[in-house]
C-alpha cells in the first residue's frame, strides 16, 4: 500500500515539482526507494534562501496553496517555511481524527482546550481542526494568561487538554498557586507534543497526578506532518505507516516519506530524531511499528559526562519525580577541551538539590553536578522547552 501511494504521488511530482526533478528519478519497487538520496532540513533551508521566499518544493501553481506556517526556530535555526494545499490540509486533520484522537479515546462529546498562543508556528493548528472534524467542541486558548487558562478550562468544562507537557506542567504550578485544584476539574486526557515528556514515565505521572488525567504523547514535525502518537499500553509511539513511509538509520535517527502532502511533500527525510523500535508487537493490537519509550532526544542533543553518552530524557524522568523543581536545563561548557556538564535547576526546596544528585548518580552511573537557582531564572517556554544550553 505505501509503494502504491509513494508512486502514485510522485508521478504529479516529478513532473513539476523542481526540488524534487532535480534529485529523484522514478520508482517502482524498494529497491530503487533505498537508493534515492536522504535529505536534511539545512538542504530544505539552503533551497529557501536560494528561492525566496518558498523555495522550489513546490508541485503546484502558488495559487493552490492556502495555508502557511514556519517551524519554530526553538533549535536557533532560520524559520522553515511550509505550505499545505486543501488536500493536504485536510490530510492533517484526517490523521489528527483517526489516529491521535482516537488513540487517546477522544470522541464527539469531548471539549478539547487548546493551551497555545496559535501564532505561526503549525502547532496545535491541525489539532484544532482534526477536532472539529471529529466533531468535539475545540476551544482556543490563545492570548490568555497561564491563571487564564486554567480558569477558563474549570469553567468551560474542557475534558482534553493540549500543549507541551512542561507547559502542563506549568499551569499545574500557576493553579495552585491560585488555590485552584486541578486534579478535580472535568479535564480527564491530556495530549502532549513539542516535547517527549509524556514518553517519559516521571513526567507522565506528574502530569497525571497534576489533573486527576491519562496522558498521551503525539509527534509530528512542521515539514512532515503528524507522523505517531502513544496507544493504551504508554510504553512508547505507534508510528503512522498507513500515511508515511518510516525508517531507522543505524545511529538511530527516524527517516520519514510522507504519503498525502503531495503539495509539498518530503521523500527520506532525515528528521533528527533518535529512537530505538521495539521488537514485541504491541499490546494494544496496533499493527504499527512501535518507538520504545517514544522519541529519545535530538540526535544533536546527546552529551558526554565522563565518558557516558547521555540524553535530556533520561535526566528529565529523574528530575521529574521532584515536584519542587520547576524549571531546568542542562548546562554544557567546554575548559580545558572537556566537556563539564552542569544541571540548573530552579527549585523551592534547595533541600532536594542533594537527594536529586544521588538519584541522578544511581540512574545514570555517572556524577552529574547540580547548582540551584532562584525561581523566576530559566526561561519559561509555552512552545519547545531548550533543555541544553552551550556556554
Ligand atoms: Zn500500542
Amino acid at each position: 500500500m505505501q509503494l502504491g501511494k509513494l508512486r502514485a504521488g510522485l508521478t504529479q511530482v516529478l513532473a513539476t515539482n523542481a526540488f524534487w526533478r532535480e534529485r529523484l528519478s522514478g520508482v517502482s519497487g524498494w529497491d530503487d526507494f533505498e537508493r534515492l538520496p536522504l535529505t536534511t532540513k539545512s538542504e530544505l533551508l539552503e533551497d529557501q534562501a536560494a528561492h525566496p521566499p518558498f523555495g522550489s518544493n513546490l508541485t503546484h501553481p502558488l495559487d493552490r496553496y492556502v495555508r502557511l506556517h514556519q517551524t519554530s526556530g526553538s533549535s536557533g535555526d532560520q524559520p522553515l517555511r511550509w505550505l499545505d494545499t486543501a488536500e493536504s490540509w485536510e490530510w492533517w486533520e484526517r490523521i489528527w481524527a483517526e489516529h491521535v484522537y482516537t488513540a487517546a479515546g477522544v470522541t464527539a462529546e469531548d471539549r478539547v482546550f487548546h493551551a497555545f498562543s496559535f501564532g505561526p508556528f503549525i502547532g496545535f493548528w491541525s489539532a484544532f481542526g482534526g477536532a472539529q472534524r471529529l466533531g468535539a467542541m475545540c476551544i482556543s486558548g490563545g492570548a490568555m494568561t497561564s491563571e487564564q487558562r486554567v480558569r477558563n478550562m474549570l469553567d468551560l468544562g474542557a475534558t482534553v487538554l493540549l500543549c507541551t507537557p512542561t507547559y502542563a506542567l506549568r499551569l499545574a504550578d500557576v493553579a495552585s498557586e491560585v488555590g485552584v485544584n486541578l486534579s478535580a476539574g472535568s479535564v480527564r486526557t491530556t495530549i502532549h507534543a513539542g516535547e517527549p515528556g509524556a514518553s517519559i514515565p516521571a513526567t507522565r505521572s506528574a502530569i497525571e497526578a497534576a489533573y486527576s488525567a491519562v496522558a498521551y504523547d503525539h509527534t509530528g514535525m512542521t515539514e512532515l506532518g503528524p507522523t505517531g502518537h502513544s496507544c493504551s499500553a504508554r510504553d512508547g509511539v505507534h508510528l503512522i505507516e498507513s500515511e508515511f513511509i518510516f525508517e531507522v538509520l543505524p545511529d538511530g535517527e527516524l527517516v520519514a516519506t510522507n504519503l498525502g502532502r503531495w503539495g509539498m511533500p518530503l521523500i527520506r527525510y532525515r528528521t533528527g530524531d533518535r529512537v530505538e523500535i521495539a521488537d514485541e508487537p504491541c499490546s494494544c493490537g496496533s499493527p504499527f511499528m512501535k518507538v520504545a519509550g517514544g522519541i529519545r532526544g535530538r540526535v544533536d542533543d546527546m552529551f558526554t559526562v565522563r565518558g557516558v553518552n547521555l540524553y535530556p530524557s533520561q535526566v528529565e524522568d529523574i528530575v521529574r519525580r521532584y515536584r519542587e523543581v520547576t524549571e531546568f536545563v542542562i548546562e554544557r561548557r567546554t575548559e580545558r577541551q572537556m566537556d563539564e556538564v552542569t544541571l540548573v535547576l530552579e527549585a523551592t526546596d534547595e533541600l532536594v538539590v542533594d537527594r536529586l544528585q544521588a538519584d541522578l548518580r544511581q540512574a545514570l552511573g555517572v556524577r552529574l553536578e547540580c547548582r540551584a537557582v532562584p525561581a523566576g531564572t530559566l526561561p519559561k517556554a509555552e512552545l519547545k522547552s531548550k533543555r541544553i544550553v552551550t556556554r
